[in-house]
């Protein structure tokens, strides 16, 4: 899944879990203006400039010749899901899409450019509002999983009619829910409902497995042209937590939240990626230093784990290519998958972080944000590399720390209970900060790291705050925030903009690092209640700054220009 995603969301980059609601406001029919042809354009051209184009590629050249042939019938599978997620998303996509290819004035054009990044006609960031001239309907929650006349109470009831096999299968990802001849519910499985294309998906596949001589790569790729048939994914789920190959795909059925009825039905979407190495390698030094961190937390000795367990799975790749649910709206900048509980307990989850993608967010998005929340000075500060090594380590650290209070060996989870999220994800943030400290200090990691991550991450914090601070990462980082603030680490200069004290941060991080630390080992619900009641708020000094980020892109319109 990619909605929980921390550390992205934390540092403002995925932002998945914003106003994905449908407007209650929003009529049956559309709101655009009438008349002034213009002024259609405009409002369009303002929309599309929310995103910022930007190209996205990876090394391919790197590759020898049969691994850009495999590479290249990936792709080619994975750009069947545009249309196979279209016709998930809403039945009238196809339709629509082909008739606004078809207008040639301005406003098709403008029309057509925001259909492609919303994958639809109804604007992902704004509530879902409909943006075209013609009239559509409210975008349906239920998607196309679920017959169009049918409504949520008919499709629970019969669910729960159902038993064994057939409850499964209805409740199940990997099947549409039609209705028959005689007007019952029925479940379709994907394999029949989509079965022309993705045949010729499973054909690209196959191709692609003959061309490749990467083991690993190879299984995965024959077991999911054979799941696209049989329907089954279970097999190629596993093949694909055990690839080890320069090439690392992503493509089926997956997430489930275009479901909005119930978040069962997957919806297509793929990644073409290639692995890349230089962060793998920091990744595995990281897992050399973990006990070592551990050891070191600052924090009493007793609430130290003597013995850390594996390490979650955890890829760095660059895009290639992305679609279907994996390129609309606000762009994946990591996922975790697969989501089926099966594979999950046989072998864990696998988080894959898009570096590129994040790269290009964060210099179309949080660079211009940077010239906005501080001095110009210490603009030079920020940098992509301290960024995206605190991101790693935000992963990391969600492993260190308690997870157990002390006293009752009860899953702190549960003792925090509704402030857990807020807190573990505020805990992964700042302690990463601290572990980096500690490996630079080390000479483990280099020293410019240290020295511009806390410049970085206070100029991150206000993407977080942009999308409110309703939910677990914004609360988290408000939290952090205005502790620093509180703490003279972070101060507030003259002109508005904020500085970090770089004699008070070191401190800092370590005492908040020590504090949440703390409430989890004792489990310490009142504690964890209190500080984010008082600390999990835009003060008006930080509503300010986001006043003025109004002209700053939420988000990238990505061009993959490896692909043509
Ligand atoms: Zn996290």
């Amino acid at each position: 899944m990619r909605k929980a995603l921390s550390a992205l969301t934390l540092l403002g980059l995925t932002m998945n879990t914003g106003c994905n609601t449908p407007s209650p406001a929003s009529s049956s029919t559309t709101s655009a203006p009438a008349g002034a042809t213009s002024a259609v354009v405009a409002m369009l051209d303002k929309k599309i400039a929310q995103y910022a184009p930007v190209d996205i590629s990876a090394n391919v050249d790197a590759l020898p010749a049969n691994e850009r042939e495999a590479l290249t019938h990936m792709v080619q599978a994975a750009q069947l899901f545009d249309e196979l997620f279209y016709l998930q998303s809403w039945a009238g996509n196809p339709a629509m899409l082909a008739k606004l290819k078809a207008d040639q004035t301005p406003e098709g054009k403008a029309e057509l450019h925001y259909f492609q990044i919303n994958k639809g006609p109804w604007d992902r960031i704004d509530h879902n509002k409909p943006f075209l001239r013609e009239s559509v309907p409210v975008k349906p929650p239920q998607a196309n999983f679920y017959p169009a006349d049918a409504t949520k109470d008919e499709v629970d009831a019969w669910f729960k009619s159902l038993k064994g096999k057939e409850h499964d299968a209805a409740t199940g990802f990997f099947t549409v829910i039609r209705r028959g001849d005689d007007k019952t519910l029925k479940a379709v499985p994907y394999s029949e409902e989509y079965k022309a294309t993705l045949a010729q998906a499973a054909d690209h596949l196959r191709k692609a497995a003959a061309a490749t001589s990467q083991p690993t790569l190879k299984a995965f790729l024959e077991k999911r042209a054979v799941a696209f048939e049989s329907n089954d994914y279970f097999d190629s789920d596993l093949a694909w937590m055990d690839i080890n190959a320069s090439i690392e795909p992503t493509i089926g059925p997956y997430e489930t939240y275009e479901d909005e009825w119930f978040g069962y039905k997957a919806a297509f979407e793929a990644f073409i990626t290639l692995r890349d190495d230089a962060e793998t390698k920091k990744l595995a030094m990281f897992g050399k230093e973990l006990q070592g961190l551990e050891n070191a937390l600052p924090i009493a000795p007793k609430y130290r784990n003597p013995k850390l367990g594996a390490v979650a799975a955890l890829t760095v790749v660059n895009v290639v290519f992305a679609a279907g649910d994996g390129n609309r709206g606000v762009q994946t900048a990591a996922f975790n998958l697969p989501n089926d509980e099966r594979v999950i307990t046989q072998k864990g989850a696998k988080r894959v972080m898009l570096k590129n993608v994040q790269d290009a967010k964060f210099a179309k998005v949080l660079m211009p944000i940077s010239a906005v929340a501080l001095p110009a000075a210490d603009r030079a500060k920020v940098s992509f590399d301290a960024f995206f090594t605190h991101i790693l380590m935000h992963e990391v650290m969600h492993g260190l720390g308690p997870h157990q209070v002390k006293t009752t060996n009860q899953p702190v989870r549960k003792a925090l209970s509704d402030t857990y999220s807020a807190i573990e994800e505020a805990k992964a943030d700042i302690s990463g900060l601290w572990a980096l400290q500690q490996l630079a200090d080390k000479g483990v990691i280099s020293a410019d790291i240290a020295k511009s991550m806390y410049t970085t991450f206070l100029a991150s914090a206000f993407r977080t705050f942009r999308f409110g601070i309703t939910e677990a990462h914004g609360k988290g980082m408000a939290l952090q925030f205005n502790t620093l603030l509180d703490r003279g680490a972070f101060v507030l200069n003259t002109d508005g903009t904020f500085s970090v004290d770089d004699s008070k941060i070191k401190g800092a991080v370590s005492d908040l690092t020590r504090d949440l630390m703390t409430i989890q080992a004792e489990g310490n619900y009142a504690a964890a209640r209190e500080l984010l009641d008082k600390m999990a708020v835009v003060r008006p000094e930080v509503q300010k700054v986001l006043d003025k980020l109004k002209d700053v892109p939420v988000d990238i319109e990505p061009r993959f220009t490896v692909v043509k």
